[in-house]
C-alpha cells in the first residue's frame, strides 16, 4: 500500500481535457493523461483494502491495487508488466473502458473511488513513451495453425496470446483496416487509430498474419459495413486451419419499425460514423453523410448514441437531441445497494458536454417528409406501469428533424456468418458456447471457438479482451493437451 493515510488525504482528480468549444474543432483525442506527480498522489488513495472488489468489478481481473502500489513508488517498469499479465491492450481501456473496477472500489462506499481508469491510462502511455512494449516473439514454434475471423479486440487478445505460445495465428477480416469496433465504430476523438496500428505492428514482429478484405461466410446483409475484396468459405479454413475462433462481433443492429422508417435521411448509428473514421484515416468519400447544418435527433441513449452526438457536433449540426425510451436515472446511486455492482444513475458522457438537447422516457411514432426525404419526428412521453410501456396520453409531440440517427443497440450476430459455419445458436442469437468447464468456448461444430461480442452478445471492449485471453487458453488446451497460457 502506497501511502496509509493517502485516502484521507488526497481527492480524487480527473484528468485534463481541452475544453468543448476547442475540441469539437478536431477529430483527436482531447483527454490527457495524468502527470508523474498526479499519478503518484491517485495511486495513494488506494487503500489496499485487502478483499480487492475492484479486481473483480474488471472483467479481465486487472491486479489494480499492486499496480497503484508500484506508481506510487515510482516503479513505472514493474506496473507496466503487471498491467500486461492480464490485459493485452490497456491503452484501449485506459482511454474507452466505462470503468466497472471503479463502481467496485471499496474507497467509493463513501468517498469517490481511486480513479483507476486514468492510472491505468498512465501506465500504459508511460510504457509507450518509454520504448518498453515490445514483441514478445515465441521462442519455439508449434506447427499448428489457427484461423481467427474478426480482428475486434476480442480477435486481437486471441491472437496475440496463441502467437506468443507458438501457433501460426491468421487474423481475416472483412473491413479494409484491423480493429473491429475500435476502429470503425468508436470516433477517434475518443480513441485515434494508431493506438491500434501500433498493436498491430507488434502482434506482426510476434508472427501473427492480418488479411484484410477478406470475408469468410457467405450472403453478407448490405446494411453491415463490408470492405471486403475477397470470400473464402468456412470450409475451405476448416480444411487449412487445425482450429478457428470466430470472433466477428455483433453487428445486427436494432431497426425502428415505424411509418416512415423508410425515409431518406435514417440512417443506422453504424452508417453513419464509421464514415468519419474512415475520412480521418484518409479514405475519400463520395456522398459522406453529413450532419452539417441539419436538425439531428439520436435514438438511443447508450455508447453509440453518444457517439453520433459527438459527431454531428463536430460536424456543425444546427441542433443535437437525443432520446432514450427508459426514465431518467437518478444523479446519484444508492451505494448500500447496488455496491460493488454497477448501478444505474445519470452518466454525462464528453460528447453530451459538448452540446445535447436529452430527453427521457420518449418513443417515437412516427417519421414524416416530402420528397422522400426525412424532416420531422413525431414522439410521445410513455410511463412504465408493471414493466409495461404505456403512452401518456396527450403527451405527443413533434421536432425538426433532417437526420435521424438509429442508435438503438445490436440484436445479434449477423446470422449468415453462424449459418454458414452451422453453429447452434443461444436463444439471443448469439454462438453458443460456455465460458468455464471443460470444452468452454466451443461451438457445436468440431475444432470450432467462439470469443467477444459473437458469443455474448454486443459488449463492451474489456469484455472482449477477456474472451479472447480465455478463448485462446482453450484453443491452446484443445490443440496441445494442456496450456501455460493464463485463464
Ligand atoms: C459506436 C460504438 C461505440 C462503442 N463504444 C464503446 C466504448 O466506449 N467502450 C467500450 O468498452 N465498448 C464500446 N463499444 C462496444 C465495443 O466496441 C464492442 O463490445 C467490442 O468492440 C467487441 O469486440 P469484438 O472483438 O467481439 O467484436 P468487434 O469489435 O465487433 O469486431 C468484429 C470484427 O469481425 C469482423 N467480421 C465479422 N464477420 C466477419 C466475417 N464473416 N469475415 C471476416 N470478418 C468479419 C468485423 O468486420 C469486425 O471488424 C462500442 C460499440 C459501438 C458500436
Ligand atoms: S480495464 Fe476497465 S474495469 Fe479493468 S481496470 Fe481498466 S478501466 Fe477498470
Amino acid at each position: 500500500m502506497g501511502k496509509v493515510t493517502g485516502f484521507m488525504e488526497y481527492e480524487r482528480l480527473q484528468e485534463a481535457s481541452e475544453a468543448p468549444q476547442e475540441r469539437t474543432k478536431h477529430y483527436k483525442e482531447f483527454m490527457m493523461h495524468l502527470s508523474d506527480a498526479d499519478a503518484k498522489v491517485q495511486g495513494a488513495r488506494c487503500m489496499d483494502c485487502g478483499i480487492p472488489f475492484c479486481n473483480n468489478g474488471c472483467p479481465v481481473n486487472n491486479i489494480i491495487p499492486d499496480w497503484n502500489d508500484l506508481v506510487f513508488n515510482g516503479h513505472y517498469l514493474e506496473a507496466l508488466e503487471n498491467l500486461h499479465s492480464t490485459n493485452n491492450f490497456p491503452e484501449f481501456t485506459g482511454r474507452i473502458c466505462p470503468a466497472p473496477c471503479e463502481s467496485a472500489c471499496t474507497l467509493g462506499i463513501n468517498d469517490d473511488p481511486v480513479g483507476i481508469k486514468s492510472i491505468e491510462h498512465f501506465i500504459i502511455d508511460k510504457g509507450w513513451e518509454n520504448g518498453w512494449v515490445v514483441p514478445q516473439p515465441p521462442s519455439i514454434k508449434t506447427g499448428k495453425k489457427i484461423a481467427i475471423i474478426g480482428s475486434g479486440p476480442a480477435g486481437m487478445a486471441a491472437a496475440q496470446q496463441l502467437a506468443r505460445v507458438g501457433h501460426d495465428v491468421t487474423v481475416f477480416e472483412k473491413n479494409d483496416r484491423v480493429g473491429g469496433l475500435l476502429r470503425y465504430g468508436i470516433p477517434d476523438f475518443k480513441m485515434e487509430k494508431s493506438h491500434i496500428d501500433r498493436r498491430v505492428e507488434q502482434m506482426q514482429a510476434e508472427g501473427v498474419k492480418f488479411r484484410t478484405g477478406v470475408f469468410v461466410g457467405k450472403d453478407f446483409p448490405k446494411e453491415i459495413l463490408s470492405l471486403s475484396k475477397e470470400t473464402i468459405s468456412p470450409e475451405q479454413l476448416n480444411k487449412e486451419f487445425d482450429a478457428v475462433i470466430v470472433a466477428g462481433g455483433a453487428e445486427w443492429p436494432r431497426d425502428l419499425p415505424v411509418p416512415g422508417r423508410e425515409l431518406g435521411g435514417v440512417h443506422y448509428a453504424m452508417e453513419f460514423l464509421p464514415q468519419q473514421n474512415r475520412v480521418n484515416a484518409g479514405d475519400k468519400l463520395n456522398d459522406q453523410l453529413m450532419a452539417t447544418g441539419k436538425h439531428v435527433v439520436v435514438i438511443g441513449g447508450g455508447d453509440t448514441g453518444s457517439d453520433c452526438v459527438g459527431t454531428s457536433n463536430r460536424h456543425g449540426a444546427a441542433s443535437v437531441t437525443q432520446f432514450e425510451l427508459l426514465p431518467q436515472p437518478p444523479e446519484v446511486e444508492n451505494k448500500p445497494l447496488v455496491w460493488p455492482y454497477w448501478p444505474t444513475k445519470m452518466r454525462t458522457s464528453s460528447s453530451h458536454e459538448e452540446g445535447c438537447e436529452r430527453d427521457w422516457a420518449v418513443a417515437t411514432k412516427r417519421l414524416e417528409g416530402k420528397n422522400g426525404k426525412v424532416e420531422k419526428l413525431i414522439a410521445a412521453r410513455v410511463e412504465w406501469k408493471d414493466g409495461k410501456m404505456v403512452e401518456v396520453a396527450g403527451s405527443e409531440f413533434e421536432l425538426k428533424a433532417d437526420l435521424v440517427l438509429l442508435a438503438m443497440g445490436f440484436v445479434s450476430p449477423v446470422n449468415s456468418v453462424l449459418e454458414a459455419f452451422g453453429l447452434d445458436k443461444e436463444a439471443r442469437g448469439n454462438a453458443k458456447a460456455t465460458t468455464d468447464g471443460d470444452g468452454c468456448y466451443q461451438t457445436s461444430v468440431p475444432k470450432v471457438f467462439a470469443a467477444g461480442d459473437m458469443r455474448r452478445g454486443q459488449s463492451l471492449v474489456v469484455w472482449a479482451i477477456r474472451e479472447g485471453r480465455q478463448c485462446a487458453r482453450a484453443v491452446d488446451e484443445f490443440l496441445m493437451g494442456s496450456s501455460v497460457l493464463p485463464r
